[in-house]
């Protein structure tokens, strides 16, 4: 798919801050006016698809922001909505159609996992759990209504990265519509549809607005699927307020300097825990001993700013530890510019089992420290201070 911007000047670092701009310009104004308005003047002789109104994500915050996030991922079209999860729903029912049937790894976003569980049978819909690192649960689960297969670019916690070769070559085969959430690494670090996914969806509340300040997300692809995954979002109402719109197109700007600097943290902390002795495990995929190592090395630019880990010792300790640490807030989300950190057990993976949660390396010790772009050294020296 060719990306829709004619400009020369396509770095990502400069299409952050100014692609887009001239949607909601205004008065000569440097940065972007806030339009907070629900509707707009029309010609009594306009037809309805003329008519402005805030929900229908016409109004001009939410075109700068579409086009923007259109041109970050190398899209013909995008949209933006009021969360992760609004994207994920809507992209998942527009592209089931009517009593579809989905693949999802079961090392799956928890909300994603909430969605699929509760509500999509109520909505028509199957859906069968495949293990993303054995073909044959895919090709298994395969049903005559299979139309879409959505993977996430890092999994959650676990820090998995799909094998892309065998993932789309298995959807052409089988002509299943590729999603991907790739809210873990940002369009800084991959940039799915360039290698043939159909649909990337975004968690825009972490790395793309970048501040823990904002919920929101989006869906990023071919303007067919755009235009009906946008009426869809119009209608079922997860709409962006304006002002919601300005502080994430704010945010995005800083994007390449957050998320450089997201990686380079990541990547020395989980270097410094691989060779500490009160470590019992570190996931990091930027880390040579990381399964999939190879394979973030061949489609990232980085690996992003997730690391997971096990301290030795007892789980009292681990909570002691977590307590004792003076930085990193213990909050779930992920994605800000302050570190963040938690044990998944009892947060975001809450919902599965104990035995669901052991078969995926969820152990109840198991950290996820969502590190943030604070120095370094203060990050190390307050994780020695608390161990
Ligand atoms: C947070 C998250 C979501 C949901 O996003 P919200 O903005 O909280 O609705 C979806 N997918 C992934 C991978 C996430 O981390």
């Amino acid at each position: 798919m060719k990306s829709p911007n004619k400009n020369p000047f396509n770095h990502i670092e400069t299409i952050a801050i100014h692609e887009g701009a001239e949607f909601a310009a205004a008065h000569g104004m440097v940065g972007t006016p806030i339009y907070q308005a629900s509707t707009y003047e029309n010609n009594p002789e306009d037809e309805f698809h003329k008519i402005r109104y805030t929900r229908l994500n016409n109004g001009p915050n939410h075109l700068a922001l579409n086009k923007k996030l259109a041109v970050l991922e190398g899209a013909e079209a995008a949209v933006v909505t009021a969360s992760g999860m609004a994207s994920v729903s809507v992209t998942l029912l527009a592209t089931l159609g009517k009593q579809g049937h989905v693949l999802l790894p079961t090392a799956l976003y928890g909300g994603t996992y909430g969605f699929a569980t509760e509500y999509l049978e109520q909505l028509g819909h199957t859906y069968a759990w495949i293990d993303m690192d054995d073909e044959k649960t895919w090709e298994k689960n395969l049903k005559p209504n299979t139309r879409v297969f959505l993977i996430e670019s890092v999994s959650n916690p676990t820090l998995l990265v799909p094998d892309y070769k065998k993932y789309l070559a298995f959807c052409k085969k089988h002509k299943l519509v590729s999603v991907i959430d790739n809210t873990f690494l940002s369009p800084y670090n991959f940039r799915p549809l360039e290698l043939g996914i159909d649909l990337v969806v975004h968690s825009c509340t972490k790395y793309m607005n970048g501040h823990s300040d904002v919920i929101a997300g989006s869906v990023a692809g071919s303007s067919i699927w755009i235009d009906k995954i946008k009426t869809m979002t119009n209608l079922f109402g997860g709409v962006l307020d304006p002002h919601a719109c300005f502080l994430l197109d704010r945010g995005i700007k800083t994007l390449a300097l957050r998320v450089r600097a997201h990686n380079q943290n990541a990547l020395a902390f989980a270097e410094h825990l691989s060779q500490h002795n009160d470590v019992e495990r570190v996931i990091y995929p930027g880390l040579k001993i990381h399964a999939h190592y190879e394979r973030a090395k061949k489609y990232y630019v980085g690996s992003g700013g997730v690391v997971c880990f096990e301290l030795k010792g007892s789980l009292k300790q681990t909570e002691k530890f977590l307590s004792s640490l003076k930085i990193p807030k213990i909050a779930p989300s992920l994605g800000g510019v302050e570190s963040l950190i938690g044990i998944p057990a009892n947060s975001c993976s809450g919902k599965l089992s104990q035995k669901e949660k052991l078969a995926l390396g969820i152990t109840p010790k198991l950290i996820r420290f969502a590190i943030g772009i604070e120095n370094i050294k203060d990050l190390i020296l307050d994780f020695e201070q608390a161990i």
